[in-house]
């Protein structure tokens, strides 16, 4: 599972369970939805953040990208195993177990935890995207002087 945490407004978001179907954050800076609910790939949205276009210190041309923009939210995951787990109460031993019974391709492996928090763009299956579904994305506005992102 999952899920948009909201920096701005702390909101939680769950997608919708049909590709496509954006849900947006409670202040309306984020959106939220599966490319594919089956294979688990997720996009967002962030409607404050334009793509610019703009000379670097070499004079080259460049776009930026999410990385520079800074992102106000987070991608929460939470292990099936967990939130499926039998018993209403669990053990550390049961944590345990449930961590060891994931593939070692998970991210939730190799911190060893049954919840992950990451941005989007930093686990092969989640992304920004440039405009909502269906939607064209705005052409790059043109700074055409040098900024430094660094
Ligand atoms: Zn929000």
């Amino acid at each position: 599972m999952k899920l948009l945490y909201c920096q701005r407004c702390g909101d939680i978001v769950s997608p919708s369970s049909r590709a496509s179907q954006p849900r947006t954050c409670e202040c309306g800076v984020h959106a939220v939805w599966w490319r594919d609910p089956y294979l688990g790939t997720l996009s967002v949205f962030d409607k404050t953040r334009r793509r610019v276009t703009y000379l670097d210190k070499e004079g080259d041309r460049r776009t930026t990208t999410a990385k520079e923009w800074g992102s106000t939210c987070f991608i929460l995951g939470l292990a099936n195993t967990w939130l499926n787990h039998p018993g209403d109460r669990l053990s550390l031993e049961d944590y345990k177990k449930i961590v060891d019974e994931i593939p070692d391709s998970y991210i939730f492996k190799t911190v060893r935890s049954p919840a992950i928090r990451i941005r989007p763009g930093h686990s092969s299956d989640t992304k920004y995207e440039d405009a909502l579904p269906g939607q064209e994305p705005n052409p790059p506005e043109d700074l055409g002087t040098v900024v430094d992102f660094s």
